[in-house]
């Protein structure tokens, strides 16, 4: 489970395996064991501890659509940022 340079299943991030300190890789249940999820492999997937954290106890697809409109909201908020090259040329 543990790949050369491992990401987190969830938002693509680089995690660092356990024996390193820094954004250390978890195992986080693709179908939360409250839900039914179960302890198999087939149900686990590399995660970073925030991703692991902030998904909780939510199912996967309920996960992916707050993944998706965080997305939206900070390409929003960066397209209402002035292009700093444009603001050098015309302050
Ligand atoms: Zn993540």
């Amino acid at each position: 489970m543990y790949a050369r340079n491992p990401v987190c299943h969830w938002c693509g991030c680089r995690v660092r395996s356990e024996r390193k300190k820094g954004n250390r890789a978890t195992l986080d249940h693709v179908y939360p064991v409250s839900l039914g999820g179960t302890h198999t492999a087939d149900n686990f997937v590399l995660s970073c501890p925030g991703c692991n954290i902030n998904k909780g106890n939510r199912e996967p697809s309920e996960w992916l659509r707050y993944l998706e409109s965080v997305a939206l909201q900070l390409r929003s908020a960066l397209m209402l940022q002035p292009d700093p090259i444009t603001k050098a040329v015309h302050p």
